[in-house]
């Protein structure tokens, strides 16, 4: 094996996508909602499914179903859908118990834009 250490650094530029970008680090869901069908995509879509290019910013409760998770050496992921997305997408999950379907957005826990589902605080509605 050869070992070799290498160093990055660079600025990400959210460009259009910069509503989503900043939602995610602040641990809120904002989803690009189609203005031709109404679709709503989270992690948004530039065109949408039926080819129209227009949509609004919108804010979705932070709540998803998961359908999917696996493990790994780098922690937990799932494939979930947020409640009001007609998307579905993959993303971190943090402390959610096996046997637990539903989770809420979270902030990261870096510094870098990374989608976080973590459990759901009691009280809360799932
Ligand atoms: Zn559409």
């Amino acid at each position: 094996m050869i070992s070799h250490q290498l160093t990055l650094e660079y600025t990400l530029h959210p460009g259009w996508l910069a509503p989503f970008v900043e939602g995610i680090a602040s641990g809120t869901a904002i989803a690009r909602r189609c203005k031709n069908c109404a679709g709503t995509s989270f992690p948004p879509l530039r065109v949408c499914l039926c080819g129209e290019t227009a949509g609004e910013w919108v804010e979705l409760s932070g709540m998803a179903h998961i359908f999917f998770r696996t493990s790994g050496q780098d922690g937990d992921f799932g494939l979930v859908q947020f409640d009001g997305a007609t998307t579905k997408t993959t993303l971190r999950l943090i402390d959610i118990a096996d046997e637990d379907t539903r989770g809420v957005i979270a902030a990261p826990q870096s510094n870098l834009p990374m989608l976080c589902l973590t459990s759901i605080p009691s009280g809360r509605a799932k």
